[in-house]
């Protein structure tokens, strides 16, 4: 009998210990779980990104005006006009841009996920897919998709990347560019458009595109300097500003020409050293920048 009794002690002190072990383990799970990643980044590069819809529970929206605030803000595609039209999106993509050599996934994905119909007057539905621009009111037009494709695909954006877009107009562009981009803010001259689309945006769940009513020429220096600048409005100059807001290895991509005559789209890059290189990537038409880019330099 009493050679027992060290081995029953033997087993009380593992049992002991177990329970100690298993009590441990408990605390720092708990600790992990009230402590751990912040349940306020919605969406980073594993989740979300590329268009997912945004399943993390509601946040507060963020204030634009706050330089600390680096949560990751994703569409929400909750409103029903995501699920609507579908296969005409599709053979969007696969008709008019992916037969015309645009490649980025990002970008495709962004145009298959953007509602544009939702952007267009109810007089226009039947044709919100078609191969073409589109009148949106006040002498304005939306672009043809592919351009807002081609477009977006040279601005090479990421997930982290910040734009300002100079012509919001129907908020299209801005939206798709805010399926891939952290942060798209956007001017629009024509104070009723620029009205139109915030509400449009906001319905939508863009909580990432920050609307301004203005002249674009100046952009927006309280948040630049700005990773891609995308202009939709035919310039005879490129505004300055908008150069000096390009961060080094940004891009920029706009219609520079006469407003009647040739335009081409330009893609300005800004290398490491703050150079600028330039280059013509085809022709196109756009409405002209009005405002300030039209008065003469002095
Ligand atoms: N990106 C738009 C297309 C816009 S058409 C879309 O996706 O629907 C060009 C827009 O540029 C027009 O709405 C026009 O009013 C606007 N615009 C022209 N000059 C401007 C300026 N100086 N600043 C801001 N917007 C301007």
């Amino acid at each position: 009998m009493c050679e027992e009794h060290p081995a029953a002690r033997k087993r009380i002190t593992y049992g002991l210990l177990s329970v100690l072990a298993l009590l441990g383990l408990i605390i720092i799970l708990l600790r992990f779980n009230t402590t751990g990643a912040p349940n306020t980044i919605l969406a980073g590069p594993q989740g979300g990104f590329q268009g997912e819809p945004n399943k993390a529970p509601e946040q507060e929206p963020e204030d634009p005006n706050d330089p600390n605030d680096k949560r990751l803000i994703r569409p929400l595609h909750k409103h029903p006009a995501f699920a609507e039209r579908l296969e005409e999106r599709a053979a969007m993509v696969s008709r008019q841009i992916e037969a015309r050599a645009v490649k980025d996934p990002n970008v495709l994905k962004a145009m298959r996920v953007v509602p544009r119909h939702a952007f267009i007057r109810p007089a226009e539905q039947r044709y919100a897919y078609a191969d073409s621009p589109l009148p949106i009111g006040l002498d304005q037009t939306i672009s043809q998709p592919y351009i807002v494709a081609f477009m977006t695909e040279a601005l090479k954006l990421n997930h982290n990347s910040k734009v300002l877009e100079i012509g919001t107009g129907s908020g299209y562009q801005a939206a798709v560019c805010a399926e891939i981009a952290q942060k798209v803010y956007t001017i629009e001259i024509v104070e009723a458009l620029a009205s139109s689309a915030k509400k449009h945006l906001k319905e939508l769940g863009y909580p990432n595109v920050f609307t301004k009513a203005g002249d674009g020429y100046f952009g927006w220096p309280e948040h630049g300097p700005f990773d891609a600048i995308i202009g939709t409005a035919a310039a005879g100059r490129i505004p300055q500003p908008l150069v000096d807001q390009l961060k080094p290895g940004g891009r920029m991509i706009l219609p520079h020409g006469s407003p009647r005559g040739f335009q081409y789209l330009v893609l300005i890059t800004k290398d490491k050293d703050g150079n600028l290189h330039r280059r013509n990537v085809m022709p196109v038409r756009f409405v002209p920048m009005t405002g300030e880019v039209q008065k003469p330099k002095e």
